[in-house]
Order: C-alpha cells, then structure tokens, then sequence
C-alpha cells in the first residue's frame, strides 16, 4: 500500500515537473500529434511533452523496457493513467501502432518482428493505417478478397483494394488482411505489414459531410511485402485480426483519452445566452453525463477483470461509448443554439471543432463494426442467443 503511495506521489511530481501546463488544457483538432516517420509538432510545448512520454516509456506503459515501453505492472500503468487524466494532461501521439499493433505483436509476433517494430512504435516513428474493409467485406470481414501469392521462401506480391482506410495516404506502413489460400474462409487469411512507400500501391482520398476526410481507397498492384512480416503464420491471420478488433474497439470506448476532441455541453451552454429556459437541455445533460459516469466506472471494471482473463463486460463497451458519445455531440449542437447551424469553416475554432466532430461522430458507430454487428456480438456471447 504505502509503495502505490509512493509511486503515485513520484508520478504525480513528475507530471507536474513534465508536462507543461498548456499541455493540460483540452485539445483543438489542430494540435493533435499523429506518430509518424515525419512527425511534426503544432508547438514546442506539444514536442517537449511527446519527448518527455516517449522517453521515459510512459507512452506505452506495460510494454517491457526492452521494446521501448515503461515495464510498469498493472497497478503502476493504472495510477500513470489516473494521474494524468485527473490533471487533463493530453495524449502526447495518436498511434494505431500504440492503441491496435503493439499489443498484438507482443501477444502474436515472433521475437524479431517483436524487436523490428515495438521500440520504433513506441517512439512514434510509425504512422500505421489499417487494411482490413474491402469494397465486398466490411462487417463480414472474413470475405476479404485482397491475394498473397509467392514464388519464393521471402517476399508476396499483394492483389487487390482496401476501402475506408484512415490517413492511408499519410501512412508509412499498413497492417492488412490478405487472402494466402483463396480456397477457405477464415482459414486462408494472413495478416501481413506492408510498407506503404512502394510504386505499387496508390492511395486515393475519399470526402466526407465533415469537411475533414481521413478515408481512402488503397489499390495494391503487384505490391510486395516480406513473409517475415507476417504476423502469427500464414494462413493464421483470423485470430491476430479478431485481437487487433478488440483493442480498436477497447479504444474507440475511450476515444477522449486517445486525443480525440472533447467539448462539454454543459460548458458550452452555460455560456451560451441565447435560451430563456434552459432546464430541459440541463436534464438531458445530466442524464447523458450520468451514463457516461456508468460507461467509465465498467471501463474501470474490464481493466480490473482482464488481469484476470477475459471480461465479458468489454463485449459491450464498443456499443454503449460509441452511442453515448454520439449523443454528446447531439447535446453539443444544441447547447450552441444558434452556432450549431454553421457550416464547417464559418465560426470560430471551438464553434468549428463541434460542428466537425457532430458530423465525424455519426460514423463512431460504424467504424471498428458497427452497432447493429455489436449487438449481435452482445447477444450471442453475453446473453446466449442463437446465432
Ligand atoms: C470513421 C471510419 C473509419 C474507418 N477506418 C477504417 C480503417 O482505417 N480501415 C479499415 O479497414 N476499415 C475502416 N473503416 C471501415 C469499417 O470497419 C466498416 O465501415 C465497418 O466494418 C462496416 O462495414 P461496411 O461499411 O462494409 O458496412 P456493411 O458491412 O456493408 O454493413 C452495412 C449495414 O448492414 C448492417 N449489417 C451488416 N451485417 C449485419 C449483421 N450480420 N447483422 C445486422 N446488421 C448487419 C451494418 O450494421 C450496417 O448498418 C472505417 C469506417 C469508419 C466509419
């Protein structure tokens, strides 16, 4: 007991020695920091606080030293966490590498790759982008139709299109699901990393309502990619793509802490003049931050069960935050009055952050499968439902 107290007042004096103050203010779209091989900073203090992360290994806490992580145990990694999210400090780096990859390399990968990718991951030297949805496979996954094939012991030639795929025209490398034997289902996908600066593979933006669009289109014509990258054998792709889902999902439930924008609607409505009579909008505020309340306390309870083995309570938080935090959106606009009708581009950087984030939210319960395939999950592995 007294050495948690201790740690936790060695991490809080080393926040406040670290993390500079304008680093605990919430986050405007402009200045998030994606990982990448060209990483760049909107501001000194951003670099200074991504430096102090990456360097000391708090980024990716768990991880052991020798991959670039902090080698905390659970206990530990949970008060880092705390500490920072009680003095709002911001996640230094946005990184899949961080969030999906590194936790499934160190679960699935063989040493080398290991060695290869988690100490660049933690230093945020990798923009990662996924290939997983095609034109014909999106909550059917496993119907993915991009091919592997190979004449020798090193190297596949890649086939085929990826769609939805976020910032893949940023991207320096591509987690992706390949058809290596197109004669079965599950049992023919390899889950494969392809280094995306190739002739071979060309990448086209997609717009969006928002104003701002992350997805492309990838096209692979006789790209290449190294058997040695690979990621838990050929032909045995599906389970490394079923963990992958679950930590996209674990966190897409906590979207804020990743770095995403987050605005509160009873902020914005206390200072917002325009509504004689608040009281309706402040009971469905309380109401949504209440659940929200609820949503974070199950958080807290998956990351105490899964110390254990595996929290079937997690099978329900992609659905419940997704929804919640769509709804939070909803509230904002309202809370606007008036500003809520702008047209992205036309108010100021707050005003604008909302209304962008209104309309990107609507796709929170699609991305990562979307609601309706939750609730199926929900109900045949909680409830027992039939299939
Ligand atoms: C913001 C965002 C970012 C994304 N980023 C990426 C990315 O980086 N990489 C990537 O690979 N993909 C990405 N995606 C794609 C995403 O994974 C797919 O959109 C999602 O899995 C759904 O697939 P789909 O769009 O093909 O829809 P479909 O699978 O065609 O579904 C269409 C509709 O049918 C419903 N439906 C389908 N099957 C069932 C069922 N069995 N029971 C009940 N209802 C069903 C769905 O709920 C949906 O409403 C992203 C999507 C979004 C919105």
């Amino acid at each position: 007991m007294s050495q948690t107290k201790d740690f936790r007042a060695y991490i809080s004096n080393w926040i406040d020695e670290n993390c500079p103050k304008s680093m605990m203010t919430p986050m405007p779209a402009s200045e998030q920091v994606w990982a990448s091989s060209s990483i760049s900073f909107p501001n000194s203090d951003s670099e200074k606080w991504f430096n102090a992360m990456t360097q000391t290994g708090y980024s990716t806490p768990e991880w052991p030293k020798e991959y670039g992580g902090a080698g905390l145990d659970f206990e530990e990694a949970q008060i880092l966490r705390q500490e920072l999210k009680k003095r709002g400090c911001r996640n230094p780096q946005i990184n899949f590498g961080i969030t999906m990859l590194g936790p499934v390399l160190l679960e699935f990968g063989t040493e080398d790759q290991k060695k290869e990718f988690l100490p660049k991951i933690a230093r945020g030297e990798i923009w990662w982008c996924q290939g997983f949805s095609e034109p014909g496979a999106g909550s059917d996954l496993a119907g993915v139709s991009t091919t592997a094939t190979s004449n020798d012991n090193e190297t596949y030639i890649i086939n085929g299109s990826k769609i939805w795929t976020s910032e893949a025209d940023k991207a320096d490398w591509m987690y992706c699901l390949v058809k290596t034997d197109k004669t079965k289902k599950h049992d023919g996908i390899s889950f494969v990393l392809i280094d995306m600066k190739q002739d071979e593979i060309t990448t086209n933006r997609i717009q969006l309502i928002s104003g701002v669009s992350p997805f492309c289109q990838v096209f692979f014509d006789d790209a290449k990619a190294l058997k040695s990258h690979c990621i838990g054998g050929e032909n045995k792709g599906w389970p490394v793509a079923k963990s992958l889902l679950m930590h996209e999902r674990t966190m897409m439930s906590d979207m804020e802490s990743e770095g995403a924008v987050d605005i509160s609607p009873s902020d914005l409505l206390k200072n917002c003049s325009e509504f004689s009579d608040k009281k309706l909008l402040r009971n469905e505020i309380t109401k949504h931050e209440l659940r929200n309340e609820l949503i974070d306390l199950t958080m807290q309870r998956v990351k105490e069960e899964s110390q254990f083995g595996f929290s079937e309570a997690a099978l329900t938080l992609k659905y419940l935050s997704t929804e919640e935090l769509q709804l939070r959106w909803e509230l904002n606009i309202k809370s606007l009055g008036m500003g809520g009708l702008l047209v992205p581009g036309k108010g100021s950087e707050m005003i604008n952050d909302v209304v962008k984030s209104f309309f990107y939210s609507k796709a929170y319960t699609i991305a990562g499968g979307s609601s309706e395939v939750q609730l199926n999950i929900i109900s045949k592995n909680i409830l027992g439902l039939p299939s």
